[in-house]
């Protein structure tokens, strides 16, 4: 792996590609800066590493529009303080103006560029657009791994201007040692439990994991597919019916390759898709006319907890109900509490790919799991097996 560590960078200006999409409240403070304490190591390595960070960032979908809704001037502000340096700020993020400025930072301090998707050209990948990028800086890292499946002018595009000088940045670095932790073996048995609404959207997941994994945990609405495949009574819970067929090929899979396939035995069911609905709990071979499943129910938990418990290794995608109303949010709850007595008693685990690091925060359980992905969309592309463009294009060949 192209990574940083060791390299000296010699007050050379060294582009970095950061994921600064920061959630924002309607006055523009920043909501929450995790994202950017994420990329605080790598800055802070460029530095001490004597290389002058010119920092590249998206933020929102301003859709090509110098919309100064999308300014990523607050954030500069507050990478200030958290780097305790003084970090400048260009009003673009290509241009003469942007280049004197790169030219001009004194060592010990960071210019951040304005939102590079202020111009169609970055989401476009547009060469020239790259090339133009390239001019601020003598050396790229791309560290923005929740951008990495992107083929963007600034996340992929762009490294071809820097043949033999781009690299990965510590969180691309870590996401992909972490990942490859569960998909490269090394901890036997591994457990994947993979949730959230549908097959549709988790197939190339389960593919993928499959001959990765000791045991596969299928929770959410996806497990009404599978059950419904079996023969189960669903009712009105959530079923992609152009799955069926999908869903008993990969349990005919698991079968043959020995991986257990643990569906729900239990679920709670709801009448309404309302936090205040009448629920029960009912057998999920028998969800009644009019009710739908909506959690894991306690028999589902328990034995979710059992294949936990047994497993060195547990890689957690998408929440086991609808885990944003609190009626129906206790079996996320309680496997993330499992996940975190696991790792504690010194297993592996790995949360990652959008709603189950969303779950994993509210339920304030990120900092028990052994790693949270930073990226949602990038990391279930990363657990489908496929090369992500902004990983591809640093380790392409030289
Ligand atoms: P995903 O983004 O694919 O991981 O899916 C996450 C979404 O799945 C969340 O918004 C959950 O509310 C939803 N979800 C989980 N379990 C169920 C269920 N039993 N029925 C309907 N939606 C569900």
């Amino acid at each position: 792996m192209q990574g940083i560590n060791g390299l000296d960078f010699q007050g050379k200006r060294v582009l970095t590609r950061v994921d600064f999409n920061v959630p924002q409240h309607s006055n523009g403070a920043i909501a929450d800066d995790s994202r950017m304490r994420a990329h605080l190591k790598t800055l802070e390595a460029i530095l001490s590493q004597n290389g002058r960070p010119v920092v590249m960032a998206h933020l929102g979908r301003p859709k090509g529009e110098k919309n100064p809704k999308f300014t990523l001037a607050p954030v500069a502000e507050h990478l200030g303080k958290l780097l305790k340096t003084k970090v400048h700020f260009a009003k673009d993020c290509v241009g003469e103006d942007v280049v004197a400025q790169s030219k001009a930072l004194a060592p010990g301090e960071v210019l951040l560029l304005e939102n590079v998707r202020f111009y169609a050209e970055e989401t476009a990948g547009q060469e020239a657009f790259a090339e133009k990028l390239a001019e601020a800086g003598d050396i790229y890292v791309n560290d923005a791994f929740g951008a990495a499946h992107r083929a963007h002018a600034s996340t992929a595009v762009i490294a071809q201007y820097f043949k033999n000088a781009r690299y990965l940045g510590l969180v691309m670095e870590a996401e992909i040692q972490n990942v490859n932790k569960i998909l490269q073996g090394g901890f036997k048995p591994v457990c994947a439990v993979v949730g959230g609404a549908k097959v549709s959207s988790k197939i190339g997941v389960l593919k993928n994991l499959l001959p990765k994994v000791n045991d596969l945990i299928i929770g959410g609405g996806m497990a009404f597919t599978f059950l419904k495949a079996q023969g189960a009574s669903v009712g009105d819970s959530l079923v992609e019916e152009d799955y069926l067929e999908t869903a008993l090929q990969l349990q005919k899979a698991a079968e043959q390759a020995g991986v257990g396939l643990h569906l729900p035995a239990d679920v709670v069911a709801a009448d309404r898709f309302a936090n205040d609905a009448q629920t029960k709990i009912v057998s999920a071979q028998e969800v009644p006319a009019g009710w739908m499943g909506l959690d894991a129910g306690p028999e589902a938990r328990k034995a979710a907890a059992a294949v936990i418990r047994a497993s060195k290794a547990i890689l957690w995608n998408g929440p086991l109900g609808v885990f944003e109303m609190p009626a129906f949010a206790k079996g996320t709850e309680f496997l993330a509490t499992e996940i975190a007595q696991a790792t504690r008693e010194g297993s592996f685990s790995l949360v990652g790919g959008g709603d189950s690091v969303a779950a994993v925060k509210s339920l304030g359980k990120a900092e028990e799991m052994s790693y949270v992905s930073t990226g949602g969309g990038a990391m279930l592309e990363f657990l489908e097996g496929k090369s992500l463009p902004g990983i591809s294009a640093i380790e392409g060949e030289l």
